[in-house]
């Protein structure tokens, strides 16, 4: 005879199951189920612990018998105490003397130590782990085996039940806004797209927009003519920020701010908001319900980029509001924020910056893609972290972006924020004296290396000089490109790629044609679907099959580089027949300037060395083009078949692969032995650990963003050359990563 009726208690468990939709509150129902175990076990306590997979906790959602104000608030790792244990083990685990177990764990205040038996039995659905459900008794020795059964199977029995309760407590904690779980999360180490710290509250590009609700409630009575007006100013200021950022960034300002413009020439829009003043309502609040209602429409369009116009609507509407009401709020949604997002393209970047964005954090995309070199461009700190759990911050958390190592802090203590500021300013100082470097870059041994800049945006022109760069290694031509809204025209790119030579008066300027797909979309030209778009119509492969487009840069680079040291490369080129059909273009456009009687230049022509099949052909191509430029970032993908924007792998992305080195060494050789020019362009440049090994190969030429070339300059003047050679045949001498990592000084 049980002492305990578990067949009337099974029976109990599946009626209460069945009552569980018209439970009012899920706290309420797991409640409902603690009081029912402790009764019918004939036990003072029964816990149900929840498993919340972000977090990788299990969290108390409901006692009987302990402390209730704990319930939310312990949370235990998988394997912590027997709870903990029982969950990571899918076993139960019964323990007669509780504090006799080396792996029991107790929370002051819950009110546990007085209970001697336990049982925890966790709640599976196969073997997909739910929970824990607990229970306990203050006599010792008090669960038998048929206790475990019979917990057993009350437990599977409720397993998909207490599965939807889980889903409906995390939602309804979305709704209310409560902390969310990730508010335990103080530091996420991610890895830093563009340099630099930041201080500011967060705002999740995903989530749901601030409220401005409260401008319209403040104003006071206003008139249908006041919001033509209203309507009039705004055009006049959007069209003021578009022409501000046309100045401020010549090359790549495109139309930001045309879809807020559109906006206020949309007639439904503007008609929505007519009607409801019409109506009787104060135009604020017209506004408020009628940009709500877009926002409500956009933020159920599953394309997260275009779900991401909501900014633009809120934007308008809080323009609309401010000039009508004559209140100003501080702050545009954006403005002065963290921004985190699961993706960006280029021109988000563009947009973030003239919105003032103060930092950006990305979960995808790897550090050398091409929004992390655009921010560093516009000096926007940026790290990417692939932690999914910081798309749920909640809105106006303090975030301490530590760009410089790639480090998130959330709510970081007032010391914390100190030190990384102080550590700053430090970094400033030396910045300054860096900048007064006088000498030409050499070696300690007193060799000359020439230390260009790869510039991607005009606006890095300033710092290239004022860091007296030899010249410009790299023009990323794509930019201009990927923030417009069609192709540039001739004219429109001659603008530009003039600016770039008369902005380096004398001296070698490199311009690569355009070099679009993989991470460089262009939202105008409609791609189709490609299933992997960094082996698709990339680079070069995009400019041969759209020739018009490549003959009208071609055109404008031609003119451009008139009286002037300018050369033209391509990107990505993959063998002879390739690099001869670009050259071949670029001798037709010449001859049809020279026809038009234009003025010209006459430049030599490069390729970029990114791809394995360039490198087993090196010397063909050596011998056809007139210099050679190693895009490492590229090689270095293709080469370890590793996504350079993926943040998964970004532990195998790793130059210093023997095979690497050795595609390396190959490449300078046959430009040695052509008597070309080569030079690294890829961001291996950057890191002094390897810049021993490429002047040991024999390189003398690098371009880099022209942030890193103070760095580049005092590292190189810390080398003595004639010691590279040895070290850089050693190094090429190893098979292993972790040998190579060791000689070099790299952490892995
Ligand atoms: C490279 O691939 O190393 C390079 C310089 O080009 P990008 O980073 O623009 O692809
Ligand atoms: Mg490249």
């Amino acid at each position: 005879m049980f002492r305990r009726d578990h067949a009337k208690f099974i029976c109990d468990v599946s009626e209460l199951a069945g009552l569980f939709h018209d439970t009012a509150s899920m706290e309420d129902f797991l409640q409902k189920i603690t009081a029912m175990v402790t009764h019918h076990m004939d036990c003072e306590v029964c816990s149900i612990y929840l498993y919340y997979e972000d977090l990788n906790e299990l969290v108390l959602k409901a006692t009987q018998g302990l402390n209730p104000s704990f319930v939310g608030q312990i949370k235990l790792k998988v394997g912590e105490g027997l709870t903990g244990l029982a969950f990571k083990e899918k076993r139960p685990i019964c323990e007669g003397q509780v504090k006799n177990n080396p792996n029991s764990r107790f929370f002051q205040g819950l009110g546990e130590e007085r209970f001697e038996s336990l049982l925890a039995v966790p709640i599976l659905r196969g073997q997909v782990g739910i929970g824990v459900m607990v229970i306990q008794s203050e006599k010792r020795n008090y669960f038998f085996i048929d206790d475990i059964q019979i917990l057993r199977a009350i437990t599977s029995q409720l397993a998909t039940t207490l599965e939807t309760a889980r889903l409906l407590i995390t939602l309804n904690d979305q709704k209310q806004k409560k902390p969310q779980p990730l508010a335990d999360l103080k530091l996420v180490k991610g890895r830093s797209g563009s340099s630099g710290v930041a201080f500011a509250e967060a705002i999740v590009m995903d989530g749901l927009l601030t409220d401005f609700e409260q401008l319209a409630r403040l104003s006071k009575p206003l008139t249908e003519g006041d919001f033509h007006r209203a309507v009039e100013d705004t055009e006049k200021q959007l069209q003021q920020l578009q022409k501000q950022i046309e100045n401020d960034l010549f090359d790549v300002s495109g139309f930001i701010f045309t879809a807020q413009i559109l906006m206020l020439k949309d007639k439904g829009f503007l008609d929505a908001i007519l009607a409801l003043i019409r109506q009787g309502i104060n135009p604020p609040q017209a506004v408020v319900g009628v940009v709500g209602e877009y926002v409500h429409k956009f933020s159920a369009i599953a394309d997260s980029y275009l779900r991401d116009k909501i900014y633009d609507v809120k934007d308008v509407g809080r323009h609309l509001l401010e000039n009508m009401t004559g209140l100003k709020q501080h702050h545009s949604d954006l403005e002065d924020r963290i921004v985190i997002a699961r993706e960006l393209l280029p021109s988000d970047t563009i947009k973030l910056f003239s919105q003032k964005v103060k930092g950006i954090i990305l979960l995808s995309g790897g550090v050398t893609s091409h929004v992390s070199i655009l921010s560093r461009s516009l000096n926007i700190p940026l790290v990417v972290a692939d932690e999914p759990g910081l798309l749920s911050i909640s809105e106006g958390t303090r975030i301490l972006l530590d760009a410089v190592i790639g480090y998130i802090h959330i709510n970081p203590l007032e010391d914390t924020v100190q030190k990384i500021f102080d550590r700053e300013e430090l970094h400033k100082d030396l910045d300054h004296l860096k900048k007064s470097i006088r000498s030409r870059p050499h070696t300690k041994d007193g060799v000359a290396i020439k230390l260009m800049a790869n510039i991607n945006l005009l606006g890095d022109m300033k710092a290239a000089n004022e860091f007296k760069t030899d010249g410009i290694g790299l023009y990323r031509s794509e930019f201009p490109f990927l923030i417009r809204s069609s192709f540039p025209s001739e004219e429109e790119q001659y603008l530009i790629y003039r600016r770039l030579v008369e902005g380096m008066p004398g001296k070698e300027v490199t311009l690569r044609t355009l070099d679009v797909g993989g991470d460089k979309i262009l939202s105008y030209y409609d791609y189709g679907h490609e299933e992997n778009p960094f082996l698709g119509l990339r680079s070069i492969r995009f400019s041969l099959k759209y020739k018009d487009v490549f003959v009208t840069q071609l055109r404008a680079m031609l003119r451009a580089g008139h009286e002037a040291n300018m050369r033209i490369m391509f990107p990505m080129i993959s063998s002879v027949d390739e690099f001869q059909q670009a050259k071949g273009i670029v001798q037709e456009c010449v001859y049809d300037l020279e026809n038009e009687k234009q003025k010209i230049c006459h430049p030599q022509l490069g390729a970029m060395v990114e791809l394995p099949s360039a490198v087993d052909i090196i010397n063909e191509i050596a011998e056809e083009a007139d210099f050679l430029s190693i895009g490492t970032n590229d090689l270095v993908q293709y080469l370890l078949a590793v996504d350079r924007t993926n943040e998964r792998v970004a532990n195998l992305y790793l130059p210093q692969h023997p095979s690497v080195l050795r595609a390396l060494k190959k490449i300078v050789d046959a430009a040695i032995q052509h008597r070309k020019d080569v030079s690294i362009c890829g961001d291996m440049a950057t890191d002094p650990k390897f810049l021993p090994f490429l002047l040991g190969i024999g390189v003398r030429t690098f371009s880099v963003d022209a942030r890193y070339l103070p760095k580049l300059h005092e590292s190189l003047s810390n080398i003595i050359l004639s010691q590279t050679e040895p070290l850089a045949l050693e190094l090429l001498k190893q098979s292993k990563i972790e040998r190579i990592s060791q000689l070099m000084g790299i952490e892995t």
